[in-house]
């Protein structure tokens, strides 16, 4: 596995790759991995000649009150779990030279950012949008793996690929969890052992929702409802949002019909997570 830290290098190894008729997948992360980012790899790898993974703690969208200091980084590890995985090339840029003294250019993805976790994050997306299109332009993959755990992050991808036109195909994978249910996150070593065993709760509501969808509910605000007097009963948590949207495109939902999306975020303690499970209705009847 080659490491590469500049992006001149990236560059030039994406051109010749190319030039050889290669397929190169991507999977974009801000490293201290855990299984959830090795099953994108893995993901990638079967979709793809040469696998390329960055890790890069993007600072544009943390907001100054955030964990952008604070967020662990070990990529020694990284890089030794990486290989163990199917990754080709693991690209670490520095912030000098992926935001170089004056920076003025951003990509902004309008009406789906404002909602969910745009709404407690408002300059996120903005620069997730502009550090994934950077990426793109740098690491020339044809195609790039997301996770379903930032699904609204997955779908703002999307859209930005669309309306930008780049041809790169994204690919979103499944929510990987610990065996007692708790989705993976590098977030996770900031909880203390009673605020991680509180933080079932989360999973536990979605799956109490998908069940309640199952017995026959359809009405989004009573659902919401139930699920936020669930997560109530934890003294540690403080919900941010619940909200059950359209998986399509997160338009909001009245009736619960189609194929819905029901994601939340809360704290516990200083520790924000989120989650989320898709319903396909038609599915289950
Ligand atoms: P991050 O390093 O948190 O920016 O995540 C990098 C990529 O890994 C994103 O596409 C995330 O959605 C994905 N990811 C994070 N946690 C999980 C998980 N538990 N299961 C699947 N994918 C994940």
């Amino acid at each position: 596995m080659k490491i590469i830290m500049s992006i001149e290098e990236m560059q030039n190894s994406a051109n010749r790759l190319r030039a050889a008729g290669k397929k190169i997948g991507f999977v974009p992360t801000m490293g201290f991995l855990h299984q959830g980012h090795l099953s994108l790899l893995e993901e990638a790898k079967t979709r793809s000649d040469i696998v390329v993974m960055s890790i890069y703690v993007n600072p544009t969208q943390f907001a100054p009150n955030e964990d952008f200091e604070a967020y662990p980084r070990d990529t020694e590890r990284d890089c030794k779990l990486a290989s163990q995985h199917g990754c080709d090339i693991v690209f670490i840029p520095e912030s000098d030279q992926i935001y170089p003294e004056p920076y003025l250019t951003y990509v902004e993805v309008e009406k789906m950012t404002r909602i969910l976790c745009g709404a407690s994050r408002p300059a996120h997306f903005r620069g997730v949008t502009t550090i994934v299109a950077k990426l793109f332009n740098i690491v020339k993959p044809q195609l790039a793996v997301f996770g379903q755990k930032d699904y609204q992050q997955a779908l703002v991808i999307q859209q930005m690929t669309r309306d930008l036109n780049f041809d790169v195909e994204i690919v979103i994978a499944p929510i990987v969890r610990e065996s007692d249910g708790l989705a993976m996150s590098s977030r996770n070593s900031y909880l203390s052992p009673d605020e991680r065993q509180q933080a079932l709760v989360l999973n536990r509501s979605l799956l109490m929702a998908k069940q309640e969808i199952l017995s026959g509910e359809r009405d989004a605000e009573s659902l919401k409802r139930k699920i936020r007097a669930n997560i109530r009963q934890k003294p540690a948590a403080e919900i941010d949002y619940v909200e059950i949207v359209d998986a399509r495109n997160l338009d909001p939902v009245k009736d619960i019909q189609h194929n819905v999306l029901i994601a939340l975020a809360a704290k516990f303690g200083k520790t924000r997570l989120i989650d989320n499970i898709i319903v396909d209705v038609e599915k289950l009847i």
